[in-house]
């Protein structure tokens, strides 16, 4: 069976566009991009287009590739201190010359609509009310909406990655999960992807996810990205596991819609927790 991310986020994006307009909600989201990065200008692009669909305002805020650390610094500062900015994202990656954890570090935890500050990975951490990382977040929200029991299941996490991989961990944890982490360096990752009920691979390498690494009716999520010949493709080598999983997201059309979802839910919680 198919999670229909798409789905999930088209009900949600109407959810909070309907809760906007009846509590007349102002919410301004800055996006702060800066430099060239291409596959930005397309995730920068999907952010604008939902966020006005449901009625949120966005500015977005472009700096050239030379921009120095400081510049964005000054920026962020400003942004965190203006009553008329809900949150702030600094899209990633930034160029060479800006740390990006340092810098991203900076926002006003209560306008971290990525969740990357570490005041928010703290309450993460701790199982606090927070602004948490999107990705994750909408993958626990997928499983949810679909009666997938978390708890006590055995879940392989593949990819460590600071955006993904990371925060799955804690989000899984406190599902109270069984959670194992594979990554690079793993020795043998068939034999935790064998065990696992739940995979979720997050690394961007095509078909890494093959039929004879999973057992009978496991449950598969599928947020890497590559694109190859213009298409993008995920990490699970979709057409050999289909019969043999219990679940599995598309890709596209998995965890993307529900990232973009989880957007509109950190904005909308950010508004509330400012209140
Ligand atoms: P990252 O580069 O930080 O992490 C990739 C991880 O993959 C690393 O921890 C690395 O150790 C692991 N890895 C690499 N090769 C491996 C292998 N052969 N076997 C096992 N593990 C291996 O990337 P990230 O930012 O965490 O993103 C991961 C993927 O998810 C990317 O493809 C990214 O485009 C995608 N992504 C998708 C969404 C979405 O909404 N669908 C959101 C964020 C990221």
């Amino acid at each position: 069976m198919i999670l229909d991310g798409k789905k999930v986020r088209n009900e949600l994006l109407e959810y909070y566009e309907n809760k906007i307009k009846e509590e007349n909600i102002k919410i301004t989201l800055a996006i702060i991009y800066v430099g060239s990065d291409e596959p930005s200008k397309i995730y920068i692009n999907n952010k604008i287009k939902y966020c006005e669909k449901v009625g949120i305002k966005t500015l977005l805020y472009e700096m050239d590739e030379k921009t120095k650390e400081k510049e964005v610094i000054d920026l962020i500062e400003k942004l965190n201190d203006a009553p008329d900015i809900t949150g702030i994202i600094l899209q990633s990656p930034v160029p060479k010359q800006i740390d990006f954890a340092k810098v991203s570090g900076m926002i006003n935890p209560l306008k971290d609509i990525d969740g990357f500050t570490k005041d928010n990975l703290y309450k993460l951490m701790h199982n606090e009310d927070g602004l948490f990382p999107c990705t994750s977040k909408g993958i626990i929200k997928l499983l949810k909406y679909y009666n997938i029991k978390i708890a006590s299941k055995d879940v392989c996490v593949i990819g460590r990655g600071d955006i993904v991989g990371k925060p799955l961990i804690f989000e899984l944890l406190n599902n109270n999960a069984t959670v194992s982490i594979c990554h690079s360096q793993t020795k043998n990752l068939k034999k935790y992807t064998k065990n696992a009920d739940i995979i979720i691979s997050a690394v961007g390498h095509p078909k890494l996810i093959t039929s004879d690494m999973i057992k009978d009716d496991a449950i598969l999520i599928d947020v890497g990205i590559s694109v190859i010949e213009g298409k993008i493709v995920g990490d699970i080598d979709f057409g050999g596991v289909k019969d043999k999983c219990l679940y599995i997201t598309p890709n596209p059309g998995g965890v993307g819609p529900m990232t973009i979802a989880m957007i509109i839910e950190n904005l909308v919680k950010a508004y509330e927790m400012q209140k």
